[in-house]
């Protein structure tokens, strides 16, 4: 059974310089397909760079709230990039007050309300990135409608209640390696909550390498101990978790064509990294 993993950055370093070895070693643990996603609008060159190489991954394009940069033609820019071939959703957008050093919180609600005006103008799903920012978080996804196109919310660390007004709201959840952690049980039990037809999992790749590789560069094989780690959580097997998550992955990404099966998919019992 496939694995996708929803959520890394194959175009940062160190996986852009190892990349046809980190697609290999993706494909020989089951994972299937892989959305690469921008945090800066110039990332699309070397986004469609990965795509032109592999079928098997599709591109975001977006600018995350710690980057810094002009709001003044964000939106022409999103709906004008966004029809590039593979390009599935915008994002990642969202709010992320932890840290501030580059734009102030009115600068990334500006940013945010733009992706989200953008992803409704071209009828694509929004990846979205939240930190210590809940409650405007929510705030904006209403004022500005994002339920007309829903979305996800990636690398969620939020709580029970987030989860259900964002469930509510059209929107997907997405967990990570943080879920593997040993001190995530409080997010292991909002795991358990979410439906299974609004799961997906992802990498973060190269961030948050799931246990037992935590501390080491990330990469989309890894995908499969997210997999795992939900279907103890929630007392399923594996490989009803990643059958799961995959359709909902192309539920969500409606503009996500499967490719071609060019690798063998069976999901991986993974003895490498057991
Ligand atoms: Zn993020
Ligand atoms: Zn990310």
């Amino acid at each position: 059974m496939p694995l996708v993993d929803s959520h890394c950055h194959l175009h940062f370093a160190p996986l852009l310089d190892d990349i046809e070895a980190v697609l290999r070693r993706a494909h020989e643990h089951g994972v299937s397909h892989m959305l690469c996603v921008s945090v800066s609008l110039s990332d699309i060159g070397p986004i469609q760079d990965v795509m032109r190489r592999n079928p098997s991954v599709f591109g975001s394009v977006g600018v995350h709230p710690n980057e810094a940069g002009s709001t003044d033609s964000l939106f022409d820019d999103l709906v004008r990039l966004s029809a590039h071939d593979g390009i599935v959703a915008l994002g990642e957008t969202g709010l992320d007050y932890y840290r501030l050093e580059g734009p102030d919180t009115t600068r990334q609600q500006q940013q945010f309300r733009q992706h989200i005006a953008a992803a409704r103008q071209v009828a694509k799903p929004l990846i979205i990135h939240t930190r210590e920012a809940a409650a405007d978080t929510l705030r904006i996804l209403r004022e500005e409608g994002a339920s007309d196109v829903g979305g996800v919310l990636h690398c969620f660390t939020e709580s029970a209640d987030f989860a259900r007004e964002v469930l509510d709201l059209n929107f997907f959840i997405s967990f990570s390696g943080i879920i593997t952690f040993k001190n995530a049980q409080a997010l292991r039990d909002v795991a358990r909550l979410v439906p299974e037809d609004r799961l997906l999992i992802e990498t973060d790749a190269p961030y948050l390498a799931p246990v037992p590789h935590r501390g080491r560069s990330n990469e989309p094989s890894y995908v499969s101990h997210v997999a795992q780690c939900l279907a103890d959580v929630r007392g399923v097997p594996p490989e009803r978790i990643a059958e799961a998550t995959a359709r909902n992955f192309f539920r969500l990404f409606k503009d996500a064509a499967p490719a071609e099966a060019s690798a063998p998919l069976a999901m991986a019992a993974d003895p490498r990294h057991a």
